[in-house]
């Protein structure tokens, strides 16, 4: 098994009851997230908005809940709740590594595609590899990896416990080869980091290579708990980048020039790969 798919070391996991499993979602009609918690520890995650009552003062990435009874729990409300799109998942990884012991996820999965829900995926870990067989040649199922970054150096210091780009690309690459539609979650680049041109190109021809059927791309947000994280990574790793993220994520000239030079580099790069008719921004 891949070492990023174990847990790891000192992070608290816990069984835990939900009462509803199916959310409402503004990424699409529903959510489902077997976990509460993730693994990962992503320093620029927002999620972590979602277990700051139940987890106050412990960091994020430290703990997982896991919601033991998240298949039992779908299975009743796919009877009542009307059917629509469901993303998988919004507020933690559904194959981060406790997934690898539990199956809860890909139990989930199943029901879904019974009940004929159309699933978007978005991912960071090789584990979904083992439910494409769920997912190839069904209608309705949009299949997607979160790339910020192909500098491995890098990717360590952000996602620490996510697995490494290439195997991500990999896994899109092998769910497009069974037919599955694709895309490609860029971001959030990080100023200074993984928004240079060089760092765009390489991840640009990479989204091509594996042939994704859409990608979006996305600037680092001032979301919940963001700044206090990632300028602790900014003070021990960047020094000298620390005041201008906090130019370019709160103050609002900083922001719009900022965003206007991202906006206008990746479409002239874009354009040049002639991928630009597959390009969404996000902002
Ligand atoms: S994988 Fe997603 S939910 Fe998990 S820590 Fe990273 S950004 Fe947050």
């Amino acid at each position: 098994m891949n070492k990023a798919l174990s847990p790891q070391k000192g992070c608290r996991i816990v069984e835990v009851e939900c009462k509803s499993i199916l959310n409402k979602s503004g990424l699409a009609d529903w959510t489902v997230n077997c976990y509460a918690g993730c693994e990962h520890g992503c320093r620029y995650c927002y999620a972590r908005f979602a277990t700051r009552f139940f987890h106050p003062g412990e960091s994020w990435g430290s703990f997982v809940d896991v919601k033991v009874n998240a298949p039992q729990a779908l299975a009743s409300e796919v009877r009542r709740k009307r059917a629509g799109r469901v993303f998988v998942s919004s507020v933690c990884d559904g194959w981060q590594p406790s997934e690898a012991r539990y199956g809860l996820t890909r139990q989930c999965l199943e029901i879904l595609l019974r009940h004929g829900y159309p699933i978007t995926i978005l991912t960071k870990s090789a584990l979904a590899a083992r439910d494409l067989d769920l997912l190839a040649s069904k209608g309705g199922v949009e299949f997607g990896v979160t790339i910020t970054t192909l500098d491995e150096g890098l990717r360590r210091l952000i996602e620490p416990r996510s697995s490494p780009s290439a195997e991500r690309l990999a896994l899109l690459e092998e769910a497009r080869r069974r037919g599955i539609r694709t895309y490609a979650f860029l971001g959030p680049l990080m100023p200074h980091l993984s928004d240079t041109e060089e760092s765009l190109t390489s991840l640009l021809k990479a989204v091509k290579e594996v042939g994704a059927d859409h990608f979006y791309i996305d600037r680092l947000n001032p979301r919940y708990g963001v700044w206090q994280s990632l300028r602790d990574l900014l003070q021990e790793h960047f020094p000298h980048l620390t005041e201008q993220y906090r130019r370019i994520l709160f103050e609002d000239r900083s922001r719009a020039e900022y965003s206007r030079g991202l906006m206008s580099t990746v479409n002239r790069l874009a354009r040049r790969q002639g991928l630009d008719a597959r390009m969404r921004l996000c902002f």
